[in-house]
């Protein structure tokens, strides 16, 4: 646990030095190892409402509003180092915050693979590591999303029902076969995405999680 905090904290040091680290926030200059300015943590509120979804929790940050909307669209369209730390970190907050025994591994919601390269990386994988260089939880890319998907809000509700339907497949089962797992997303909505992960990894074979838990950064 100790040297993954030293690497992870060199490799801060080392960002640092070519990307300023900013509040995430505000925009304002902050130290290399913070992840929000004073004032903004003062008024950054948490989302204190657990929900449970497919039987398992569901755990979120905060609200998505005109505050935090800005982190998720720097994070996941601008590739900004300061949002994705933050995200990471306030998920560490919340996850160790909520269980006693941590989940066994976490597993990003994956995007479909031409996105990622488009993009250069995938924001849900990049946040995930970050948690797991902090809290030693690892990240398993047990799942991969096999067709692209229309963006759910674009859609009436009937095809948003279907939008989803088969659009991952788990790559990996032993790695999630018998663990607790934490499915990770940037954010959520009605819980499609979240609910179409846990039935593929549920009517998978040879792959039986003993939990299926759900944590996002922002709740709408
Ligand atoms: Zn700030």
């Amino acid at each position: 646990m100790k040297m993954m905090m030293n690497k992870y904290e060199l490799k801060r040091i080392l960002l640092d030095w070519f990307f300023p680290n900013r509040c995430p926030l505000c925009g304002k200059v902050i130290g290399r190892m913070d992840y929000i300015c004073d004032k903004c943590a003062c008024e950054f509120e948490y989302n204190e409402k657990e929900e449970s979804l497919c039987g398992g929790r569901l755990l979120s940050v905060c609200r998505y509003n005109k505050k935090t909307s800005p982190v998720v669209i720097g994070a996941k369209k601008h590739r900004d180092g300061s949002k994705i730390s933050f995200m990471a970190y306030t998920l560490v907050q919340k996850i160790t915050g909520c269980y006693e025994t941590l989940p066994d591994v976490i597993v990003p919601v994956p995007i479909y693979y031409t996105d990622k390269i488009r993009k250069g990386y995938s924001h849900t994988e990049k946040i995930c590591r970050e948690i797991s260089e902090i809290t030693g939880i690892p990240t398993v890319n047990a799942v991969a999303k096999t067709r692209k998907t229309a963006q759910q809000k674009t859609l009436g509700k009937k095809e948003r029902e279907s939008n989803l339907d088969n659009c991952f497949t788990v790559t990996e089962p032993t790695k999630i076969n018998g663990k607790h797992i934490l499915i990770i997303d940037d954010v959520t909505t009605t819980g499609a995405t979240l609910t179409e992960m846990y039935k593929t990894i549920n009517d998978c074979e040879g792959c039986l999680c003993a939990a299926i838990d759900f944590a996002v950064f922002a709740r709408t």
